[in-house]
């Protein structure tokens, strides 16, 4: 089971939202525990004191190490062990991803240290947490919301979590792609219909039109996760198909091949396939 600990000076923040769906389901049905610590209960003084004016002068306050570092060794005696992590929250850190949302889900300890004010003293991030994450490239007042992110990222993909299994793992980023368009009755909405092959009842064409899709999202959307994606011959053929019908998705696939010179220029290559249906 994983054990998630996150400190902060806001722990009401961050009870609530995780009684809810999924992340409530998973934590009663005990796949996962979420502890939630005040931060001031560490700290060293009668007024439970947090935070302090930086060395150097400047705006604001800095959150003082002591308390970190307190509540931390009292969670993980002895120390992190292999299969656990300490994660600081921080617009400076290293991004967090889908990729670090499995590696979490599959450890012992997660705790997650969330910041407030300026920021938290260099020698937390530096010497107790085992990594700094960031949620994007914004900046947050506090930790809280990130940590929230992450842990509902993290226990979504626990085994058990989701009602249907396969659901994740068709999740835009599990394959290095964005997911597919989705849709819902009614089959026409404000003059909008369904694409029709998702009424033909043909799984295969359906399994096919789903993938095109999903490259197409990611060549019009994010281009840049395409060079790094899991692609095979028939990926390939289908980016050819998309190049062809659309002027827009030509820069992202250049750049695509510019990162993987292998792959072979988009007319010639189709003539080597079978010859796709439009759907
Ligand atoms: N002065 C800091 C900087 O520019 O890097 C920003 C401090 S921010 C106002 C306060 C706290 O919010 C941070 O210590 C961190 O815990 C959290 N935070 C803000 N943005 C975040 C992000 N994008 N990802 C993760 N945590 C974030």
């Amino acid at each position: 089971m994983l054990s998630i600990d996150v400190v902060t000076i806001f722990p009401r923040m961050i009870a609530a939202p995780l009684a809810e769906g999924i992340v409530g389901r998973a934590v009663s049905r005990g796949l996962a525990r979420v502890g939630v610590h005040d931060l001031r209960d560490y700290s060293e003084n009668r007024h439970r004191t947090v935070d302090d004016a930086p060395f150097g002068g400047g705006p604001g306050m800095v959150m003082k190490p002591e308390p970190f570092f307190r509540a931390v060794e009292a969670l993980l005696e002895g120390g992190p062990g292999r299969d656990d992590a300490v994660a600081l929250l921080s617009p400076r850190g290293d991004r967090f991803t889908q990729k670090t949302a499995l590696r979490y889900a599959s450890l012992r300890r997660l705790v997650l240290l969330c910041g407030r004010y300026e920021g938290v003293d260099e020698r937390v991030g530096r010497t107790l947490a085992t990594e700094e994450i960031s949620i994007g490239d914004y900046v947050l007042t506090g930790g809280e919301v990130a940590a929230l992110a992450v842990i509902e990222a993290t226990i979504r993909l626990l085994p058990g979590a989701l009602g249907d299994e396969t659901s994740a793992a068709c999740d835009s980023f599990c394959e290095g792609l964005l997911d597919h368009p989705q849709y819902t009755r009614p089959a026409v909405f404000r003059g909008i219909a369904v694409p029709r092959i998702l009424l033909s009842g043909d799984h295969a064409r359906v399994r096919r039109w789903r993938r095109m899709e999903a490259l197409r999202s990611t060549c019009m959307r994010r281009p840049d996760l395409l060079s790094r994606a899991d692609l095979d011959e028939g990926d390939r053929a289908l980016l050819s198909e998309i190049e062809r019908g659309s002027l827009e998705a030509r820069p992202a696939l250049e750049s695509m091949r510019e990162a993987e010179p292998g792959m072979p220029k988009a007319c010639e290559e189709v003539q080597d396939h079978e010859p796709h249906g439009k759907s």
